[in-house]
């Protein structure tokens, strides 16, 4: 075999393959390509002009003299540069390199594959040029300093793969501090969309936001920002856990976040499972069993969206439950963000908002729910395909009312 294509999910599962076929009697292997690292090389993502360059006088126009008039309108009229530049439509996808997809703290250049798939993600479903800054520093005071810094490109900051409780502070600084939104997807695209699937299971069991107990398992950046948003959808029974168990008042070791979820009840994730009628994982894998699932109030709810290997396997309960979704693609009820940044992003940008607020979460995450009509609606089908072309477009027109009602919408 001279040219051997590999097309695998895992590097364990590439170099599988490679070996069997080496193995194989009479055969000898040449070259050997991963059809994954093929894609990634010279990287994903480039820059291309909007206007051409033909002549002499388009180079006058675009570059100096001309661009000298333009230079001098936005240094007279500084909200002229949302017209005269790229600004408008282009997000910076900041990351530190400090919690990289599940892999951990891999730094800025292992972060950049992702950042790269970011802004992907942003053109192709919502048009939008977002650009990855990885920066070389986990310093909260310098990745302000530095986001502050480079701001006046960017019309909103897509922050991305920053540790808890690091994320929190830099995020709620850099909103108060910038006039552009500022939206950290691990936090709220997870919220948003986590809160649609919800809406829609809770119509399946004919139960209230206001009735249930829900337990979410993972009190990081995820988990907070979940929590946070039910609260503000009308949930006032959250009990959260983390690696050390349930979130009590009772504990001395909790974050100024993880406080203000804590509860009276103590224990461990199966007490707090016991007669729960939500499970939200955003934690690790496996860490749910079947008794614990079991043990819920009648109709459970599982939502165990670690990744990429979910809080229990998905075969293990689910028919003893009334709804169970996974942040994976090979799953029925897929959570995944992209449901929700790029047609927030878009809204935000169409209409110049100042900031997001909550309440463009939350039409937001009508507006994903509203699109899986009650005809539609089962067990299996919660929320909408991440490749459904109406989504951006209805989150990006929920997004914007949601802004103008909240008045911080500048055009
Ligand atoms: P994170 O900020 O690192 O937070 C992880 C949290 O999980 C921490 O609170 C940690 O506890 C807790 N945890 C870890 N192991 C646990 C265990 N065995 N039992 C209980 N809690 C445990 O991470 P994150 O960004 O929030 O993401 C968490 C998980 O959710 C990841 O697997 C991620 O892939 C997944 N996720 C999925 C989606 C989706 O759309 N499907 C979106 C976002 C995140 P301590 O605080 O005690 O360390
Ligand atoms: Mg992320």
């Amino acid at each position: 075999i001279r040219d051997l294509t590999v097309d695998a999910a895992s590097t364990e599962h590439a170099e599988a393959i490679v070996q069997a076929v080496k193995a194989l009697p009479n055969i000898k292997l040449l070259n050997v390509y991963d059809r994954t690292f093929n894609l990634h090389r010279g990287g994903k993502i480039s820059i291309t002009s909007r206007i051409s360059l033909k002549s002499v006088s388009d180079l006058a126009m675009a570059y100096t003299p001309g661009v000298g008039r333009i230079c001098t309108a936005i240094a007279q009229d500084p909200e002229e540069v949302y017209k005269l530049t790229i600004k408008q439509n282009t997000v910076a996808i900041v990351t530190d390199g400090s919690a990289v997809l599940g892999l951990g703290n891999l730094g800025p250049g292992a972060a950049l594959p992702v950042m790269e798939g970011k802004a992907m993600l942003f053109k192709e479903f919502a048009g939008i040029n977002a650009f990855p800054i990885c920066l070389a520093t986990q310093d909260t005071d310098e990745i302000v300093r530095t986001v502050k810094n480079i701001a006046p490109v960017f019309g909103g900051v897509n922050l991305e793969d920053i540790a808890a409780p690091r994320c929190f502070e830099i995020e709620e600084r850099l909103r108060r501090e910038l006039d552009i939104p500022v939206f950290h997807d691990d936090q709220h695209g997870t919220a948003i969309v986590t809160l649609a699937a919800l809406i829609n299971s809770l119509k399946l069991v004919h139960k209230s936001m206001e009735q249930i107990r829900i337990v979410i398992n993972g009190a990081g950046a995820a988990g907070i920002a979940i929590a946070r948003l039910l609260q503000k959808a009308g949930a006032d029974k959250i009990w959260m856990c983390d690696s050390k168990g349930i979130l009590s008042t009772s504990r001395t070791d909790l974050t100024q976040e993880k406080r203000e979820f804590a509860v009276k009840a103590q224990g461990t994730l199966a007490g707090a499972m016991q007669a729960a009628d939500v499970f939200i994982g955003v934690s690790g894998p496996g860490v749910l069993t079947p008794e614990m699932v079991r043990s819920m109030a009648k109709d459970p709810i599982v939502f165990a969206m670690a990744n990429p290997i979910p809080e229990i396997q998905p075969e293990l309960v689910s028919n003893e439950v009334a709804v169970m979704a996974t942040g994976r693609s090979d799953y029925p009820n897929q959570i995944n963000n992209v449901l929700a940044f790029p047609g927030v992003f878009r809204g935000a940008l169409d209409c110049r908002a100042q900031t997001i607020t909550t309440s463009m979460y939350l039409e937001a995450a009508s507006a994903i729910a509203s699109l899986v009509k009650p005809s539609d609606l089962d067990r299996e089908h919660i929320i909408p395909s991440v490749f459904d072309e109406r989504v951006a477009t209805t989150v990006a027109a929920a997004v914007q009312r949601a802004a103008r009602q909240d008045g911080i919408a500048r055009s």
